[in-house]
């Protein structure tokens, strides 16, 4: 059959005026909506940086392999990233590392919930209490937050982009814990607002957004050069605003989440047996002790190839069987295009082996029992031919 199953992303909701927005965060952080997720970082490095007037140039601690906007968020408040490797095997940041590079010019550190997956918070946390900065907690890719259980995080940043776990087709929002709600008025307040309006054209970008979904759609999109669909890059955080976000769209949009089967779990199942041949599933409770929600559905489905061979092998197979597996961003940060020029080279060997093995599988709602079925049986056969 013509067509491809999306590596990720799911529906844009419809407006809903009948669920009432209720956040499970409200006791502890106050919300604030921005224009994008990586607007939304950028505003929590500024509240950091604003804490340590002292501080001449503020270092931002964030993992090796990650999302480029990180970078982006941190240079346009004026801040140098500072990179740690990923513990082997794993997306977690090296704790350790963390300890050894913190200097009196750091003032956060920036923690990911890579994929769905939690990132240790209760560790990070107590790094940051011992030496005095700011816990920012990356949940773009996971909802709900960790800190939303348990207020760990200072603050907290969300995205409602495509390919996130709520997508608005854009939008983000910054959790403040409220101790420090206060002291970040100003700088909250130094950004323009801008609204979101969910009228006839909002509606109908939604209805062809949706549209574009689908196996043969995505099929052929995919194939457009110009469109460069799944590539990583990096860009410049040109312009900061805070949004006014519908509450019916994103309650609606929180319910749909909920609503969302648990695809992760039947991967856990389906996939076990791959871990026979060097294959390695990641966030599983045995094999992570990921904490947090184990039932919240996951962005993606992580695994990691025995070595970077098969994981390419495996790409290969997997796409010319219409199913969208990725490298995700295949690279560290400082090989990303763009971002070389700005950090240093330095050996992330946890975060290089991470890169060259790591392969993402679908995980939204489109994703059926047989085609985990087929990947689980292609991926079993690159392991047999060995
Ligand atoms: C997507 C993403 C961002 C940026 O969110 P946008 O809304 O796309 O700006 C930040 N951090 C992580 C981990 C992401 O995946």
């Amino acid at each position: 059959m013509l067509g491809k199953l999306r590596p990720v992303g799911s529906r844009v909701p419809r407006p809903d005026s009948s669920s009432a927005l209720s956040l499970s965060w409200d006791d502890h952080y106050r919300t604030e909506f921005t224009g994008s997720g990586t607007e939304a970082l950028s505003i929590a490095v500024a509240i950091a940086i604003s804490l340590k007037p002292e501080v001449r140039e503020p270092e931002v601690i964030i993992p090796a392999y990650g999302c480029p906007d990180l970078v982006s968020a941190i240079l346009a408040q004026g801040g140098k990233p500072v990179l740690v490797d990923l513990l082997p095997d794993s997306p977690f940041m090296n704790d350790a590392q963390v300890r050894d590079i913190i200097t009196p010019e750091t003032v956060a550190l920036i923690g990911v919930d890579f994929l769905g997956i939690s990132e240790r918070m209760d560790v990070l946390s107590k790094i940051c209490r011992d030496s005095n900065l700011f816990l920012i907690e990356d949940s773009a890719q996971r909802f709900p937050p960790v800190s939303s259980d348990k207020p760990l995080a200072d603050l907290v940043v969300m995205s409602f982009g495509r390919g996130k776990p709520i997508n608005l087709m854009g939008g983000g929002a910054l959790l403040i814990r409220k101790e420090v709600a206060e002291g970040s008025l100003a700088i909250l307040d130094s950004y323009p607002l801008s609204v979101l309006v969910t009228g006839l054209p909002w509606m109908l970008k939604r209805f062809v957004f949706n549209l574009l979904m689908a196996r043969l759609p995505f099929y052929i999109l995919e194939k457009v050069p110009f469109l460069g669909i799944g590539e990583t890059r990096f860009r410049k955080l040109k312009a900061i605003s805070r949004l006014e976000l519908p509450a019916e769209l994103l309650s609606s949009g929180i319910r749909c989440f909920g609503e969302r089967p648990l695809i992760h779990k039947l991967y856990d199942r389906e996939l076990q047996s791959i871990e026979t041949f060097g294959w390695k599933l990641l966030g599983t409770r045995e094999s992570e002790n990921a904490g947090g929600d184990p039932d919240t559905p996951r962005l993606r489905y992580a695994i990691l190839a025995p070595d970077n061979e098969l994981r390419d092998q495996a790409l290969r197979s997997l796409n010319r069987s219409g199913i969208g597996a990725s490298a995700f961003y295949n690279k560290t940060l400082p090989h990303i295009e763009g971002v070389e020029e700005i950090l240093k080279e330095e050996p992330f060997p946890g975060a290089e082996d991470f890169a060259s093995r790591l392969l993402t599988l679908p995980c939204h709602e489109d994703v059926r029992a047989s085609d985990i079925t087929l990947m689980a049986n292609i991926i079993r056969e690159l392991g047999i031919c060995r």
